[in-house]
């Protein structure tokens, strides 16, 4: 059936507890990558476009701040060794998996 319309223009709000910080893609150049810190047993920083699901993965460190994550993303990326990543992890159950 039809293919969703993806609309972009309309901001939604995160409910999530997804931390509010927000980079600009080094690959699609969207402002859409963001670093979230999970943690379980292994703590550890994704850092992830959700636009091209572009992500790198990183170990927690205290003393470092979502912005550093994100120039190490960005160094990885120079380097060519991040890619995207899987669609449909289904973890953490969002609503934006429009490609299939
Ligand atoms: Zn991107």
């Amino acid at each position: 059936m039809g293919r969703r319309r993806r609309k972009r223009a309309r901001v939604r709000v995160v409910p999530k507890r997804k931390l509010p910080t927000i980079f600009e893609c080094p690959s699609c150049g969207a402002t859409a990558v963001s670093v979230s810190i999970s943690k379980g047993k292994e703590k550890v920083v994704r850092v992830v476009c959700s636009n091209c699901h572009l992500m790198g993965v990183y170990e927690y460190n205290p003393y470092l701040s979502p912005v550093d994550y994100f120039s190490k993303f960005l160094d990885e990326y120079e380097e060519g060794r991040l890619s995207q990543a899987t669609l449909g992890e289904g973890d953490e159950g969002g609503e934006e998996d429009g490609e299939s």
